[in-house]
């Protein structure tokens, strides 16, 4: 998705910076078992020790959100977003609050919250609600009395039903990133299973570098188009309110990657930084509706539509696999005349180099021909060129453009 069709960004207010103030979120491997829960309390002890105000956002431990998922459907066929909302908010409140306890038998004060209770105040399209506001009152109060506060990530409540909601796949990130806006935290510190954010995915590419530093718009273009570090939409805030976005191990004492100002003067300017991909995307090719009904459907749908592409005859878009069903009920709805494709992957390089560069499309085309990779779907940014590709033909295009842009 090119910058700009991004929707709007929450207007919730920032605060000031609180000096000393840090938000430290961990993903579901970093919480996998008790031992990592109690590992993860210490952290936030050392933190807290160190004279930290520490508020932690955790995720669900290990696959319990898939697990969820994968129950809710045992029961039910389509189950009621709402009661699905209700089900996943279950996981990541699971892990807060026995790092709670982990770390009152440290010694420390902690106190759990779950996303109502820390004032996530979003919209009411539940599976992917959007936060509206943060009213952190409850959270300035125990960092008051000195606790350390864990919330459970990924969940929200809605203003208008007071209904649980849950903010989308990986939506933690978005939890984290919103509070430290909204807390004007030194730091919002992302604790993952990696090491940082990646030239490539270096379970792919054997000599896939980290990056010490990306600008937002980098990674942005790469949390959307498929790098799976951080979800694209806490990217987002932290770019609209300057949040200081730190991705790194857990396991590790590496500084990992830090996320930037585009102007940071120790920013590499590397002409690529990354090369991305996603396995799999649905394209859409529809004929007999206009772009304005055609998208305006997709979007009452929520549809969460990447590329687009327009010709006087037909409009082509892609989507994730997961909203096909929405898809074809909107086009279907529309009486158009439609045909998807379900065999592409995406493959996209990215760099803020390429603005004032020319060539890199020539390239990329040239290093994909080579390979005998022909894209059926292009579509470009001022900072990325992603090819629709054969998905069984994705990994071969990520490495072959890793090394011929020399990213090692
Ligand atoms: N537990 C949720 C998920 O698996 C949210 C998250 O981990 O960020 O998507
Ligand atoms: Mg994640």
């Amino acid at each position: 998705m090119a910058l700009t069709e991004f929707e709007a960004v929450p207007a919730f207010e920032h605060a000031p910076r609180t000096p000393g103030l840090v938000v430290m979120k961990f993903g579901g491997t970093s919480v996998g078992d008790p031992e990592k829960l109690k590992r993860v309390a210490q952290r936030l002890v050392a933190a807290r020790d160190a004279g930290n105000k520490v508020v932690a956002v955790v995720s669900a431990m290990g696959h319990t959100t898939d697990e969820l998922v994968a129950l809710a459907h045992q029961v039910s066929p389509t189950p009621q977003e709402r009661e699905l909302d209700m089900l996943l908010s279950v996981g990541e409140r699971i892990s807060c609050a026995l790092v709670a306890m982990a770390i009152v038998d440290l010694g420390q004060l902690a106190i759990s919250l779950t996303g109502s209770q820390a004032g996530i105040v979003t919209d009411s399209s539940h599976t992917k609600a959007k936060i509206v506001e943060v009213r952190a009152h409850r959270i300035h109060e125990a960092l008051g009395r000195d606790e350390i506060v864990l919330v459970a990530g990924f969940q929200g409540v809605s203003a208008d039903s007071l209904d649980v909601t849950t903010l989308g796949r990986g939506g933690s990130d978005t939890t984290a990133v919103a509070l430290a806006a909204a807390l004007g935290a030194d730091a919002c510190e992302i604790y993952t299973d990696v090491r940082g954010v990646f030239s490539a995915d270096p379970r792919l590419v054997a000599n896939a570098r980290k990056l010490d530093r990306v600008s937002f718009e980098e990674m942005l273009e790469m949390a959307s188009s498929g790098a799976g570090v951080m979800m694209a939409r806490s990217v987002e805030i932290a770019r609209t309110h300057n949040v200081r976005l730190n991705v790194r191990s857990s396991f590790e004492d590496d500084e990992g990657t830090w996320i930037t100002e585009e102007d940071d003067p120790m920013l590499e300017k590397a002409l690529i930084s990354a090369v991305v991909h996603q396995r799999e995307e649905t394209v859409y090719r529809a004929r007999g509706a206009s772009a304005a009904t055609l998208f305006g459907a997709l979007a009452s749908a929520n549809v969460n539509v990447d590329t687009i592409l327009q010709s006087t005859e037909e409009v082509v878009f892609s989507a994730p696999p997961e909203d096909k069903t929405a898809a074809s009920g909107a086009l279907e709805s529309l009486g158009a005349t439609w045909e998807c494709r379900d065999d592409l992957g995406k493959v996209s390089v990215i760099g803020a180099g390429m603005k004032s560069h020319p060539g890199v499309a020539a390239k990329t085309f040239a290093i994909l021909e080579a390979a005998g990779i022909a894209p059926a779907v292009v579509s470009t940014s001022p900072i990325k060129i992603a090819c629709h590709i054969p998905s069984d033909q994705v990994d071969a295009a990520v490495r072959a453009l890793h090394d011929a842009f020399e990213l090692a």
